[in-house]
């Protein structure tokens, strides 16, 4: 059955606060003077393809409409060109505005869960947390079972061809003091690390 959208927007969509809150974070306080000029839109190679615009996406931001914004496709199609960024006659960093976008999506557990982009984002910064380093086939591997396991069966001769060849490696790149790492990245990001991850940096204690 068709499913049936509701475009009309209510005040009681908004979520007081959450413009002024993606606003005070540094990079992105220029939205405020956004004219709706449409440029972002015009220039993007991808608008054709998001559900809102760039433009659109920067006032629902402002309006406080953070439940479309955060559930929207473009903050995940956005290919980081800036070319919207580089157009923009206010400065703003639009770029940037979607990144914070996506952050906050994946905190809030609200991304598409099937659709390759987060979830990629997600077990990159994973594995960038738990091992200080990123192994690229283990990222492509985990990437493939997560949205597309029938994708990720269909690649076995590819996968057999590169671990015969010594190009993938059953074993995760890491670093030393991984831990200390770690804490830098809960740190700036102030990420919920129970929900992230299993294995939790050990922790010194003050003194
Ligand atoms: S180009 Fe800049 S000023 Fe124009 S709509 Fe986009 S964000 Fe706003
Ligand atoms: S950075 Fe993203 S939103 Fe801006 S033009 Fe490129 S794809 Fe479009």
């Amino acid at each position: 059955m068709a499913e049936l959208l509701r475009t009309i927007k209510y005040e009681s969509d908004r979520v007081k606060g959450f413009g002024r809150e993606v606003m005070s974070v540094p990079g992105c306080e220029q939205l405020e003077s956004c004219i709706q000029c449409g440029t972002c839109s015009g220039v993007c190679p991808l608008s054709i393809y998001m559900d809102s615009t760039p433009r659109q996406v920067m006032e629902l931001v402002r309006s406080d409409f953070k439940n479309e914004v955060l559930h929207s496709r473009t903050i995940w199609l956005c290919a980081s060109c800036y070319a919207c960024t580089v157009e923009c006659p206010r400065q703003i960093r639009i770029t940037d505005i979607m990144y914070e976008l996506k952050q906050r999506a994946i905190h809030e557990g609200v991304y598409p869960k099937k659709f390759p982009i987060p979830v990629l984002a997600k077990e990159f910064h994973k594995m960038a947390h738990n091992h200080g380093r990123v192994t690229e086939n283990w990222l492509a591997t985990w990437m493939f079972l997560k949205t597309n396991w029938l994708a990720a069966i269909g690649m076995w001769k590819l996968g057999l061809g590169l671990f015969m060849r010594g190009r993938f490696s059953l074993k995760y790149e890491g670093i030393k003091r991984k831990g200390e790492l770690a804490r830098m990245m809960e740190t700036v990001d102030n990420i919920d690390i129970d929900k992230l991850t299993d294995v939790k940096p050990k922790r010194k204690p003050a003194h």
